[in-house]
This record gives structure tokens, C-alpha cells and sequence, in this order.
């Protein structure tokens, strides 16, 4: 046998290899999906007179507004819904909303126009999770009771108990979910199954608080920590607001996420961070 015959030869072996080898994963093995983007929506701003009720003195930070974002998670299997943002209604109102504490709120387009720009409607949307359910964040969850709701137990009691308006919750907002579908979560939740996208209980500022760890190929790992901080200058102090619904339990969900941050080289996504905030790009533009 030639030289040349033999290297033909191991050439066609290797092509009918390599077919072989792609056919079977075809036919057995699970689709490989490496396609997970994460989509920012713009769900309001609320600004400040202080920052006293969070614990930290006027003096800790020059911030006074917060944004409010709700995010899109787009993987193989499915989309996830994270943050519903201020009530949509506040969206019939031009500008600022203030009440008697001196606290103001807008929200220029509800979320659910905000879908259009993917042309998705709440119905394309599989799975919905809040990190808590305060009014900033379930705004627009009531649009929502045909996806699949994944809650902590803990939340669920606050939030859907007679008791519900001594955690800081408005009802109203997410009445609408109390029959949709609801899986409810006891801790860590492995949404998609290939760990990729991950609800980690995160408690303290509300009963059943949770943040969420996304694993993006090209922009890294990241966690959208809901609540866990406000401000920048709350994690730099651990400082825990006077509304929180208990601290040593927040200090101890600060505690742990922080190590779960470290341990798998994630970054942090301060939710409220403005100034993270205006330096993202917003839907149709997407991180993966
Ligand atoms: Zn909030």
C-alpha cells in the first residue's frame, strides 16, 4: 500500500467516522444548548429624599435614585420572566408619582409594550419568578397567570396569606396569581436543569427573598441579586434596611451569596444600581 493510498484511506475512515459519530449524537444524545441570553428591560425609577431607611447614613452615598429593572431569560427549553418592575398603571402617568414620604416612582412604558420589541407577548413566557413582592417588583405581574409561577414557600405565606400588607406587599398587584400555575421552591431551584440558570434563597428582606445566578457563556457568570443590596454602598457597609423582614437573616443571605459569588467567580448585579443600570444595554440588544 502506498503512502498515499494509506493516508486516503485513514482520511475516508476518519470522515466515516466523524459521521458516524455526528449522526449518533443526532439521534441520542440531549441537544446542547448554548444559547441562553439574558434581556434587560427598563421597569421604572424611584428617587430618594434619603437613604436613612436602609440603613446607611445620607453621609455613606451621593445616591439618590434607583433603577428598576426586569430582565428576560431566554434558554433552549424555555423563558423565564425575572422582576416584574413598578405597577404597570404608573405608566399612564406622565413623570414623577410622589407620595407623603417624599419617595417618587415613574415607569415610562409597562413591560408588557416593552415585549413587543422581541415580539413576545406574556403568553410566550413560560416560567415567572420575582425576588420578592414588593411593588417594584411584581408591577407587572398580574399579566402573567399563564406561566408558571416559582416561588419560595416562605414568600408564598407572606404574600398569599391574610397578613400579606405587613411585609410591605400591595395585593392588588399579583391577586391575579393566586390560581395561576405555581411550583412552589424549598431553597435552590436548577430552573432549566443543566445549571445554568439557578434561583438561590437569598431571605431577610422579605420572608422568602431569592436571587437568581445565570451562567452566560461570553459575559460570565452573573447574579441578579434582587434585594440582597440596594445600594453599592450597602454591600460595602452590610447595611440592612429598617423595612427588612428580619436582619441577622439578611445579613446571613449577604453572607452566603457573597461566598457562592466568590467560589464561582460570578459577578454581581446590584438590580437598583443606576449607575450598572444606565451602562446596559436594554432589549432587542441581549448578554450571552
Ligand atoms: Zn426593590
Amino acid at each position: 500500500m502506498t503512502a498515499a493510498l494509506r493516508l486516503g484511506l485513514l482520511g475516508a475512515m476518519a470522515l466515516l467516522l466523524s459521521a458516524c459519530a455526528a449522526i449518533e449524537r443526532r439521534t441520542d444524545d440531549p441537544v446542547v444548548v448554548d444559547d441562553l441570553r439574558l434581556y434587560v428591560f427598563d421597569c421604572g425609577r424611584i428617587r430618594l429624599r434619603s437613604v436613612n431607611l436602609f440603613g446607611l447614613a445620607d453621609s455613606d452615598t451621593e445616591v439618590r435614585e434607583l433603577a428598576v429593572p426586569c430582565y428576560l431569560i431566554e434558554h433552549g427549553a424555555g423563558r423565564l420572566l425575572w422582576e416584574g418592575g413598578l405597577p404597570s398603571e404608573l405608566a399612564g402617568i406622565d413623570g414623577w408619582v410622589e407620595d407623603r414620604g417624599g419617595l417618587a416612582q415613574r415607569l415610562d412604558r409597562t413591560l408588557i409594550d416593552q415585549l413587543e420589541v422581541l415580539s413576545l407577548t406574556p403568553e410566550d413566557i413560560d416560567w415567572v419568578a420575582f425576588s420578592h413582592f414588593h411593588n417594584d417588583h411584581v408591577g407587572a405581574a398580574a399579566a402573567f397567570v399563564g406561566s408558571t409561577l416559582l416561588i419560595q414557600r416562605a414568600e408564598q405565606l407572606a404574600a398569599f396569606g391574610p397578613e400579606a400588607t405587613q411585609y410591605f406587599f400591595d395585593p392588588d398587584l399579583y391577586a391575579a396569581l393566586a390560581d395561576a400555575p405555581r411550583r412552589v421552591l424549598d431553597g435552590r431551584h436548577d430552573v432549566f436543569g443543566d445549571g445554568r440558570v439557578v434561583i438561590l434563597p437569598a431571605p431577610g428582606h422579605t420572608p422568602g427573598h431569592q436571587v437568581l445566578f445565570l451562567d452566560l457563556a461570553h459575559t460570565g457568570p452573573i447574579v441578579l441579586g434582587g434585594d440582597l443590596y440596594h445600594f453599592r454602598a450597602s454591600r460595602r457597609l452590610r447595611a440592612v434596611p429598617q423595612f427588612n423582614h428580619d436582619r441577622e437573616m439578611s445579613l446571613a443571605s449577604m453572607d452566603r451569596i457573597e461566598v457562592f459569588l466568590e467560589q464561582r467567580g460570578a459577578t454581581l448585579w446590584i438590580e437598583h444600581d443606576a449607575e450598572l443600570f444606565d451602562s446596559l444595554d436594554l432589549a432587542p440588544a441581549f448578554y450571552d
